[in-house]
């Protein structure tokens, strides 16, 4: 049993609105992402908590293309 997130596995997508102009936003994917872009697959229970998010959450990064306005939110991570 592993837990994944669903939206980094195209099990979901998470639609959003965006809290400056309401327009909806953008999953830009995960943050660890922008700070370690060799391996996302690499083990994340180190950077997790780096991140402050749980272990059982996947950070997203959520944009909004209309006024360039950035939000983290965490995803639940799911058992497959
Ligand atoms: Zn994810
Ligand atoms: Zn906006």
């Amino acid at each position: 049993m592993d837990l994944v997130c669903p939206v980094c596995n195209c099990m979901a997508s998470y639609l959003i609105s965006c809290p400056d102009c309401g327009g909806p936003m953008e999953d830009s994917g995960v943050v660890q992402d922008f700070y370690d872009d060799y391996s996302p697959y690499l083990d994340r229970s180190i950077t997790d908590k780096v991140d402050g998010a749980a272990e059982d959450e996947c950070m997203h990064l959520f944009y909004c293309p209309s006024c360039d306005s950035k939000q983290r939110l965490p995803i639940k991570r799911v058992k497959i």
